[in-house]
Protein backbone atom coordinates (compact mmCIF):
# COMPACT_ATOMS: atom_id res chain seq x y z
CA UNK A 1 0.00 0.00 0.00
CA UNK A 2 1.50 3.66 -0.71
CA UNK A 3 2.44 5.45 2.25
CA UNK A 4 0.20 9.07 2.25
CA UNK A 5 2.92 11.66 3.26
CA UNK A 6 0.46 13.97 4.84
CA UNK A 7 0.71 10.85 8.12
CA UNK A 8 4.35 11.73 8.58
CA UNK A 9 5.82 14.15 10.85
CA UNK A 10 9.51 14.84 9.86
CA UNK A 11 11.04 11.46 11.97
CA UNK A 12 8.45 9.66 10.36
CA UNK A 13 9.80 11.04 6.48
CA UNK A 14 13.21 10.27 7.87
CA UNK A 15 12.52 6.91 8.45
CA UNK A 16 10.40 6.58 5.16
CA UNK A 17 13.36 8.33 3.28
CA UNK A 18 15.58 5.58 4.71
CA UNK A 19 13.84 2.70 3.71
CA UNK A 20 14.08 3.89 0.22
CA UNK A 21 17.52 4.36 0.60
CA UNK A 22 17.77 8.28 0.97
CA UNK A 23 20.23 10.63 2.95
CA UNK A 24 17.57 12.45 6.03
CA UNK A 25 18.14 15.52 4.22
CA UNK A 26 15.42 14.59 1.40
CA UNK A 27 12.85 14.34 4.04
CA UNK A 28 13.62 18.03 4.97
CA UNK A 29 12.86 19.05 1.28
CA UNK A 30 10.31 16.78 0.85
CA UNK A 31 8.63 18.03 3.88
CA UNK A 32 9.13 21.79 2.85
CA UNK A 33 7.82 20.87 -0.68
CA UNK A 34 4.62 19.19 0.57
CA UNK A 35 4.08 21.45 3.56
CA UNK A 36 5.32 24.79 2.67
CA UNK A 37 4.88 25.11 -1.01
CA UNK A 38 1.76 22.66 -1.32
CA UNK A 39 3.15 20.40 -3.67
CA UNK A 40 0.96 18.12 -5.07
CA UNK A 41 3.47 15.80 -7.43
CA UNK A 42 6.65 14.60 -7.30
CA UNK A 43 7.56 16.20 -10.89
CA UNK A 44 7.21 19.89 -9.29
CA UNK A 45 9.90 18.94 -6.48
CA UNK A 46 12.55 20.35 -8.73
CA UNK A 47 15.31 20.34 -6.23
CA UNK A 48 14.92 16.32 -5.87
CA UNK A 49 17.18 14.20 -7.24
CA UNK A 50 15.73 13.16 -10.72
CA UNK A 51 15.68 8.96 -9.54
CA UNK A 52 14.25 9.97 -6.53
CA UNK A 53 11.15 11.80 -8.38
CA UNK A 54 10.78 8.70 -10.53
CA UNK A 55 10.82 6.42 -7.92
CA UNK A 56 8.14 8.24 -5.27
CA UNK A 57 5.02 7.99 -7.46
CA UNK A 58 5.29 3.84 -7.00
CA UNK A 59 5.69 3.68 -3.08
CA UNK A 60 4.02 6.81 -1.92
CA UNK A 61 1.24 10.50 -2.53
CA UNK A 62 -0.04 12.95 -1.11
CA UNK A 63 -3.59 12.22 -0.10
CA UNK A 64 -5.67 15.20 -0.02
CA UNK A 65 -9.55 15.17 1.01
CA UNK A 66 -12.05 15.73 -1.44
CA UNK A 67 -13.75 18.64 -0.99
CA UNK A 68 -17.81 18.06 -0.96
CA UNK A 69 -18.84 21.82 -0.59
CA UNK A 70 -16.75 24.80 -0.06
CA UNK A 71 -18.97 28.07 1.56
CA UNK A 72 -17.70 31.96 2.01
CA UNK A 73 -19.42 33.89 4.23
CA UNK A 74 -20.08 37.95 3.72
CA UNK A 75 -17.93 38.39 6.44
CA UNK A 76 -14.83 36.37 5.31
CA UNK A 77 -15.45 33.14 7.21
CA UNK A 78 -14.91 29.80 4.91
CA UNK A 79 -16.26 26.57 5.51
CA UNK A 80 -14.96 23.43 3.63
CA UNK A 81 -17.03 20.31 4.23
CA UNK A 82 -14.27 17.44 3.19
CA UNK A 83 -15.61 13.53 2.52
CA UNK A 84 -13.35 11.42 4.62
CA UNK A 85 -15.13 8.05 3.05
CA UNK A 86 -16.94 5.74 4.64
CA UNK A 87 -20.10 7.53 4.15
CA UNK A 88 -18.55 10.16 6.99
CA UNK A 89 -17.67 13.86 5.93
CA UNK A 90 -16.09 16.77 8.82
CA UNK A 91 -16.02 20.35 8.14
CA UNK A 92 -13.07 22.84 8.78
CA UNK A 93 -13.74 26.65 9.21
CA UNK A 94 -11.25 29.41 8.75
CA UNK A 95 -12.09 32.94 10.75
CA UNK A 96 -10.23 35.76 9.23
CA UNK A 97 -10.14 38.81 12.00
CA UNK A 98 -7.96 42.09 11.75
CA UNK A 99 -5.01 40.55 13.78
CA UNK A 100 -5.10 36.55 12.94
CA UNK A 101 -6.57 34.07 11.10
CA UNK A 102 -8.22 30.72 12.86
CA UNK A 103 -8.60 27.50 11.24
CA UNK A 104 -10.94 24.97 13.01
CA UNK A 105 -10.11 21.66 12.69
CA UNK A 106 -11.89 18.10 13.20
CA UNK A 107 -10.03 14.96 14.64
CA UNK A 108 -12.74 12.64 14.96
CA UNK A 109 -15.75 11.54 12.42
CA UNK A 110 -18.66 12.09 15.31
CA UNK A 111 -17.60 11.81 19.17
CA UNK A 112 -17.90 9.58 21.65
CA UNK A 113 -18.03 11.60 24.64
CA UNK A 114 -21.89 12.47 24.10
CA UNK A 115 -22.18 15.91 25.61
CA UNK A 116 -25.84 17.15 26.55
CA UNK A 117 -25.20 20.03 24.45
CA UNK A 118 -23.61 19.08 21.29
CA UNK A 119 -25.31 17.78 18.38
CA UNK A 120 -21.86 15.83 17.38
CA UNK A 121 -22.22 14.24 20.53
CA UNK A 122 -25.84 13.54 19.81
CA UNK A 123 -24.93 11.75 16.42
CA UNK A 124 -22.72 9.30 18.15
CA UNK A 125 -18.86 8.33 16.98
CA UNK A 126 -17.39 7.35 13.76
CA UNK A 127 -14.10 6.71 13.30
CA UNK A 128 -10.77 8.53 14.08
CA UNK A 129 -9.16 11.24 11.68
CA UNK A 130 -5.88 9.57 10.90
CA UNK A 131 -2.56 12.17 10.82
CA UNK A 132 -2.89 12.85 7.28
CA UNK A 133 -6.92 13.80 7.58
CA UNK A 134 -6.35 15.98 10.37
CA UNK A 135 -2.98 17.78 8.33
CA UNK A 136 -4.72 17.44 4.80
CA UNK A 137 -7.53 20.17 6.50
CA UNK A 138 -4.53 22.35 7.27
CA UNK A 139 -2.75 21.62 4.55
CA UNK A 140 -6.02 22.52 1.86
CA UNK A 141 -6.83 25.51 3.76
CA UNK A 142 -3.28 26.98 3.91
CA UNK A 143 -2.82 26.81 0.35
CA UNK A 144 -6.17 27.39 -1.21
CA UNK A 145 -6.25 30.63 0.72
CA UNK A 146 -2.55 31.34 -0.41
CA UNK A 147 -3.40 31.10 -4.14
CA UNK A 148 -7.08 33.18 -4.10
CA UNK A 149 -6.41 36.00 -1.57
CA UNK A 150 -4.36 38.85 -2.02
CA UNK A 151 -2.10 39.02 1.02
CA UNK A 152 0.94 37.83 0.74
CA UNK A 153 1.00 37.55 4.39
CA UNK A 154 0.51 34.25 5.82
CA UNK A 155 -3.18 33.84 6.45
CA UNK A 156 -3.38 30.85 8.81
CA UNK A 157 -1.82 32.19 11.94
CA UNK A 158 -3.80 30.00 14.40
CA UNK A 159 -4.87 26.57 15.08
CA UNK A 160 -7.60 25.25 16.81
CA UNK A 161 -8.42 21.56 17.77
CA UNK A 162 -11.96 22.57 18.24
CA UNK A 163 -13.80 20.81 15.44
CA UNK A 164 -16.04 18.01 15.67
CA UNK A 165 -14.59 15.00 18.05
CA UNK A 166 -12.48 15.03 21.28
CA UNK A 167 -9.22 15.54 19.88
CA UNK A 168 -7.21 13.34 23.02
CA UNK A 169 -8.81 10.39 22.31
CA UNK A 170 -7.31 10.27 18.75
CA UNK A 171 -4.05 11.23 20.37
CA UNK A 172 -2.18 8.91 18.39
CA UNK A 173 -2.82 10.78 15.21
CA UNK A 174 -3.12 14.26 16.73
CA UNK A 175 0.11 14.17 18.04
CA UNK A 176 2.37 13.73 15.07
CA UNK A 177 -0.29 16.67 13.34
CA UNK A 178 0.12 18.40 15.68
CA UNK A 179 4.36 18.33 15.46
CA UNK A 180 4.00 19.17 11.82
CA UNK A 181 1.96 22.17 12.75
CA UNK A 182 4.71 23.29 14.96
CA UNK A 183 7.90 22.11 12.58
CA UNK A 184 10.22 24.74 11.09
CA UNK A 185 10.11 22.51 7.97
CA UNK A 186 6.42 22.37 7.94
CA UNK A 187 4.07 25.20 9.07
CA UNK A 188 6.59 26.90 11.28
CA UNK A 189 3.26 27.77 14.32
CA UNK A 190 3.72 28.53 17.43
CA UNK A 191 3.07 26.68 20.53
CA UNK A 192 1.16 29.48 21.54
CA UNK A 193 -1.31 29.44 18.44
CA UNK A 194 -2.14 26.18 18.44
CA UNK A 195 -4.77 25.28 21.05
CA UNK A 196 -6.34 21.65 21.44
CA UNK A 197 -9.64 21.60 23.45
CA UNK A 198 -10.60 19.08 25.42
CA UNK A 199 -13.87 17.91 27.46
CA UNK A 200 -10.91 16.20 30.58
CA UNK A 201 -9.12 12.74 28.94
CA UNK A 202 -6.94 13.55 32.29
CA UNK A 203 -4.03 11.22 31.72
CA UNK A 204 -3.59 12.73 27.56
CA UNK A 205 -3.52 15.72 29.05
CA UNK A 206 -0.75 14.89 30.97
CA UNK A 207 1.00 13.32 27.91
CA UNK A 208 0.46 16.57 25.62
CA UNK A 209 2.50 18.10 28.32
CA UNK A 210 5.29 15.66 28.50
CA UNK A 211 4.87 15.70 24.28
CA UNK A 212 3.76 18.41 22.49
CA UNK A 213 2.70 21.22 25.13
CA UNK A 214 0.51 23.35 23.08
CA UNK A 215 -2.40 25.95 24.33
CA UNK A 216 -4.80 23.88 25.86
CA UNK A 217 -8.78 24.87 26.50
CA UNK A 218 -10.67 22.67 28.59
CA UNK A 219 -14.04 22.33 28.10
CA UNK A 220 -15.40 22.75 31.92
CA UNK A 221 -19.46 24.44 31.21
CA UNK A 222 -20.55 23.29 35.14
CA UNK A 223 -19.04 24.20 38.43
CA UNK A 224 -20.07 21.62 40.06
CA UNK A 225 -19.67 17.61 40.08
CA UNK A 226 -23.15 16.80 39.94
CA UNK A 227 -24.31 18.95 37.27
CA UNK A 228 -21.41 18.45 35.10
CA UNK A 229 -21.97 14.71 34.98
CA UNK A 230 -24.96 15.17 33.40
CA UNK A 231 -23.46 17.17 30.75
CA UNK A 232 -19.98 15.98 29.51
CA UNK A 233 -20.55 12.57 30.91
CA UNK A 234 -16.76 12.11 31.19
CA UNK A 235 -16.66 13.84 34.21
CA UNK A 236 -17.73 10.98 36.16
CA UNK A 237 -14.16 9.05 35.34
CA UNK A 238 -12.61 12.15 35.66
CA UNK A 239 -14.45 14.66 37.80
CA UNK A 240 -13.79 18.06 38.52
CA UNK A 241 -10.68 18.20 40.94
CA UNK A 242 -8.85 15.60 39.03
CA UNK A 243 -9.27 18.11 36.01
CA UNK A 244 -8.19 20.65 37.77
CA UNK A 245 -5.25 19.38 39.13
CA UNK A 246 -3.85 17.79 35.33
CA UNK A 247 -4.52 21.41 34.71
CA UNK A 248 -2.33 22.88 37.26
CA UNK A 249 0.53 20.31 35.90
CA UNK A 250 0.25 21.03 32.60
CA UNK A 251 0.11 24.79 33.18
CA UNK A 252 4.42 24.20 34.05
CA UNK A 253 4.85 23.03 30.51
CA UNK A 254 2.08 25.48 28.65
CA UNK A 255 3.23 28.12 25.84
CA UNK A 256 0.95 30.39 27.94
CA UNK A 257 0.87 30.95 31.46
CA UNK A 258 -3.03 30.25 31.65
CA UNK A 259 -5.89 27.51 31.22
CA UNK A 260 -8.60 28.74 28.69
CA UNK A 261 -11.99 27.16 30.01
CA UNK A 262 -14.70 27.40 28.23
CA UNK A 263 -18.62 27.50 29.52
CA UNK A 264 -21.33 27.21 27.10
CA UNK A 265 -24.44 29.36 28.50
CA UNK A 266 -27.35 26.76 28.77
CA UNK A 267 -30.92 28.44 30.08
CA UNK A 268 -31.65 27.65 33.77
CA UNK A 269 -29.03 24.64 33.83
CA UNK A 270 -25.91 26.17 34.49
CA UNK A 271 -26.07 30.16 34.02
CA UNK A 272 -27.49 30.98 37.54
CA UNK A 273 -25.49 33.35 39.64
CA UNK A 274 -24.48 30.99 42.25
CA UNK A 275 -22.93 28.40 39.35
CA UNK A 276 -20.76 31.62 38.48
CA UNK A 277 -20.07 32.09 42.38
CA UNK A 278 -19.43 28.02 42.43
CA UNK A 279 -17.11 28.70 39.27
CA UNK A 280 -15.20 31.43 40.93
CA UNK A 281 -14.38 29.27 43.97
CA UNK A 282 -13.61 26.98 41.92
CA UNK A 283 -10.85 28.56 39.59
CA UNK A 284 -9.66 30.86 42.64
CA UNK A 285 -9.37 28.25 45.56
CA UNK A 286 -8.75 24.87 43.76
CA UNK A 287 -5.82 23.31 46.03
CA UNK A 288 -5.76 26.47 47.63
CA UNK A 289 -4.12 28.41 45.02
CA UNK A 290 -6.18 27.93 42.42
CA UNK A 291 -6.00 27.69 38.51
CA UNK A 292 -4.80 30.80 36.62
CA UNK A 293 -7.81 30.98 33.60
CA UNK A 294 -9.30 32.86 31.19
CA UNK A 295 -12.98 32.03 30.92
CA UNK A 296 -14.65 31.94 27.74
CA UNK A 297 -18.46 31.85 27.74
CA UNK A 298 -20.18 30.74 24.85
CA UNK A 299 -23.83 31.42 23.90
CA UNK A 300 -25.72 27.67 23.20
CA UNK A 301 -27.15 27.36 19.59
CA UNK A 302 -29.99 24.73 20.13
CA UNK A 303 -30.76 21.92 18.10
CA UNK A 304 -33.55 19.74 17.47
CA UNK A 305 -33.81 17.36 20.22
CA UNK A 306 -31.49 18.77 22.28
CA UNK A 307 -33.95 19.69 25.19
CA UNK A 308 -31.62 23.37 25.92
CA UNK A 309 -31.96 26.40 25.15
CA UNK A 310 -29.31 29.80 25.11
CA UNK A 311 -29.08 31.80 28.19
CA UNK A 312 -31.11 35.01 27.50
CA UNK A 313 -28.22 38.01 26.63
CA UNK A 314 -28.86 39.86 30.29
CA UNK A 315 -28.20 36.33 31.36
CA UNK A 316 -25.11 35.88 29.97
CA UNK A 317 -23.87 38.88 30.89
CA UNK A 318 -24.68 39.20 34.31
CA UNK A 319 -22.88 36.17 34.47
CA UNK A 320 -19.52 37.12 32.51
CA UNK A 321 -19.69 40.88 35.19
CA UNK A 322 -19.36 38.55 38.33
CA UNK A 323 -16.38 36.80 37.03
CA UNK A 324 -15.16 39.73 35.56
CA UNK A 325 -15.80 41.87 38.78
CA UNK A 326 -13.66 39.00 40.69
CA UNK A 327 -10.76 39.43 38.25
CA UNK A 328 -11.33 36.81 35.76
CA UNK A 329 -10.53 37.14 32.27
CA UNK A 330 -13.56 36.76 30.81
CA UNK A 331 -14.58 36.87 27.01
CA UNK A 332 -18.35 36.00 25.49
CA UNK A 333 -17.46 33.88 22.35
CA UNK A 334 -18.48 36.06 19.09
CA UNK A 335 -20.78 34.63 16.29
CA UNK A 336 -18.96 34.65 12.79
CA UNK A 337 -19.84 32.98 9.45
CA UNK A 338 -23.90 32.23 10.29
CA UNK A 339 -25.07 33.05 6.75
CA UNK A 340 -22.87 29.74 5.79
CA UNK A 341 -23.82 27.83 9.13
CA UNK A 342 -20.23 27.99 9.65
CA UNK A 343 -20.54 29.61 13.36
CA UNK A 344 -19.04 27.21 15.59
CA UNK A 345 -19.56 26.28 19.48
CA UNK A 346 -16.32 26.85 20.03
CA UNK A 347 -14.69 29.48 17.71
CA UNK A 348 -17.85 31.98 17.29
CA UNK A 349 -20.64 31.19 19.89
CA UNK A 350 -23.53 29.68 16.81
CA UNK A 351 -23.51 26.33 16.05
CA UNK A 352 -24.99 24.69 12.37
CA UNK A 353 -28.81 24.15 12.16
CA UNK A 354 -29.29 20.10 11.86
CA UNK A 355 -32.10 20.87 10.17
CA UNK A 356 -30.13 23.15 7.46
CA UNK A 357 -27.63 20.04 7.62
CA UNK A 358 -30.51 17.50 6.59
CA UNK A 359 -31.50 19.70 3.69
CA UNK A 360 -27.87 19.89 2.26
CA UNK A 361 -27.24 15.93 3.36
CA UNK A 362 -29.93 15.93 1.07
CA UNK A 363 -29.02 17.85 -1.37
CA UNK A 364 -25.37 16.55 -1.43
CA UNK A 365 -26.94 13.20 -2.08
CA UNK A 366 -29.19 13.96 -5.06
CA UNK A 367 -26.01 15.88 -6.53
CA UNK A 368 -23.01 13.02 -5.33
CA UNK A 369 -25.81 9.97 -6.07
CA UNK A 370 -23.88 8.85 -3.04
CA UNK A 371 -25.12 7.92 0.57
CA UNK A 372 -22.91 10.68 2.52
CA UNK A 373 -23.43 11.08 6.29
CA UNK A 374 -22.06 14.93 7.38
CA UNK A 375 -20.52 14.38 11.03
CA UNK A 376 -20.74 18.57 11.76
CA UNK A 377 -18.89 20.49 14.02
CA UNK A 378 -21.46 21.30 16.17
CA UNK A 379 -19.79 20.50 19.37
CA UNK A 380 -19.92 23.62 21.64
CA UNK A 381 -16.82 22.82 23.02
S1 LIG B 1 -18.58 18.91 23.07
FE1 LIG B 1 -16.67 18.06 22.25
S2 LIG B 1 -16.24 16.29 23.55
FE2 LIG B 1 -18.40 16.82 23.90
S3 LIG B 1 -19.53 15.51 22.44
FE3 LIG B 1 -19.14 17.48 21.41
S4 LIG B 1 -17.25 17.16 20.24
FE4 LIG B 1 -17.38 15.53 21.78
Amino acid sequence: MKVNLLDLDLDGMAAFCERLGEKRFRSVQLFRWIHQKGARQFDEMSDLAKSLREKLPAVCHINDLSVLSRQDSVDGTIKWLFDVGGGNAVETVFIPEADRGTLCISSQAGCAVGCRFCSTGHQGFSRNLTTGEILAQLWHAEHFLRKHLSSRERVITNVVMMGMGEPLQNHAALFPALRVMLDDHGYGMSRRRVTVSTSGVVPMMDRLASECPVALAVSLHAPNDALRDSLVPLNRKYPIAELLDACLRYLPAAPRDFITFEYCMLDGVNDQIEHAQQLLDLVRTHRGKGVPCKINLIPFNPFPDSGLKCSPKPVVARFAQILVDAGVVTTVRKTRGDDIDAACGQLAGDVLDRTNASQRLARLRSETGQPIRIVHRERQA
